[in-house]
């Protein structure tokens, strides 16, 4: 029988919004001596490196690669504090493997809550071109370290679905590394790794596990990375319903990496069981963060439409996460859902322009 795994939140960081200098200061306290710093960001922030366990199997992930994606840092985190919690958790799994971890390679747009570096470099995007300082230092650690796994983590936006109705709160990719998305060995490696982490958590989050699209990104580092040689997994946090602030998504997420980890040590490089990745649902993109259905507009014609709203995700003065209401398409969604409908048949649309304009910040009441 499966011990259910004992989740807890690391007390010490409990919004979704991570400063770097208090994470910075959290490992130096607390990890003085399994803390590398592996260089400096473009504005010369540390970028440290974790390394747990002294296995054979070598895995490395990096967290934070765009900045206003902390869900994997707060995993790590929060698998940092049950280890302490539970040692037993942590003494098989690090004999066999040895972890080296990259806490949020993008530091600069991690305190800006930007998915970007500090010079509007998408890193994930930076593979062959090397622009960006905080790429190469990624590169010279995956590429010289003889992993066995990598680990490529992020989030999604809320738009995915597993089925059209339940949210996509984990996707995984086995990237692919060519345009005709070729099976190979390296991606049934990945496969396998997934299908086991599918496997532990298909009921404890049942119908939110998918697959993210295995189009080939010719820049990116997970497609890269498994055409040089390495099995590459990657992880993808999404929404969870009600749960703007991703709460829920941290803690599935954190389950996964454990059974990641645990599937690496297992495995070893085995491709066993890699055919069930194909039993997991694609992601699709369904829906938005809100519609406002049958809104009828103050036109002398007669105007009736829905609008959809999607949160941006915008850092205050005080540092603070807030979700401000953009509206990001009008006009006929009755193909699409939204997490919330609100039906404005028979209601007034009272704003001082005569019309929601797109991309916009929701500046209209119904009534
Ligand atoms: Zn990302």
């Amino acid at each position: 029988m499966t011990v259910s795994f004992p989740y807890s939140k690391n007390v010490n960081f409990p919004e979704r919004y991570i400063s770097p200098e208090k994470l910075f200061s959290y490992l130096q306290e607390n990890y003085s001596d399994q803390i590398k710093e592996i260089g400096k960001s473009s504005l010369g922030k540390p970028i440290y490196m974790l390394t747990l366990g002294n296995g054979k199997t070598r895995v490395a992930g990096w967290s934070q690669m765009h900045g206003n994606e902390s869900t994997a840092t707060l995993a790590m985190l929060d698998l940092l504090q049950i280890f302490e919690k539970h040692p037993e958790l942590k003494e098989k799994l690090f004999s066999l493997i040895q972890l080296d971890f990259i806490f949020m390679l993008n530091p600069d747009g991690s305190e800006t809550w930007s998915r970007r570096n500090a010079y509007d470099i998408d890193l994930n995007r930076d593979f062959i071109r090397n622009s960006s300082t905080e790429m190469r230092i990624l590169k010279s650690v995956v590429l010289n370290g003889n992993y066995n796994y990598l680990l490529n983590l992020h989030d999604q936006r809320t738009i995915f679905t597993t089925d059209g109705s339940h949210p996509a709160t984990l996707s995984f990719l086995a990237s692919s590394e060519n345009v005709e998305r070729d099976v190979t060995e390296n991606r049934k490696k990945s496969m396998a790794v997934i299908s086991a982490i599918y496997m532990q958590m298909k009921h404890i989050l049942p119908n939110r596990i998918a697959k993210y699209t295995d189009e080939f990104y010719p820049t990116s580092s997970g497609d890269n990375f498994m055409k040089s040689g390495i099995p590459s997994i990657l992880f993808e946090g999404g929404f969870y319903e009600n749960d703007l602030d991703r709460n829920k998504t941290r803690e599935f997420y954190t389950h996964a990496l454990y059974y990641a980890l645990k599937a690496m040590s297992v495995l070893k490089g085995d491709t066993l069981s890699y055919e069930t990745y194909f039993d997991i649902p694609q992601n699709r993109e369904s829906h938005f963060d809100l519609i406002y259905r049958n809104v009828k507009l103050n036109t002398e014609f007669e105007c009736i439409m829905d609008i959809a709203v999607q949160y941006r995700e915008i850092l205050d003065e005080n540092s603070k996460l807030t979700y401000q209401p953009y509206v990001i398409e009008v006009g006929d969604l009755n193909h699409k859902k939204g997490w919330k409908e609100i039906d404005c048949t028979d209601k007034k649309f009272v704003s001082v322009k005569k019309f929601p304009k797109l991309d916009s910040l929701v500046d209209f009441v119904i009534e």
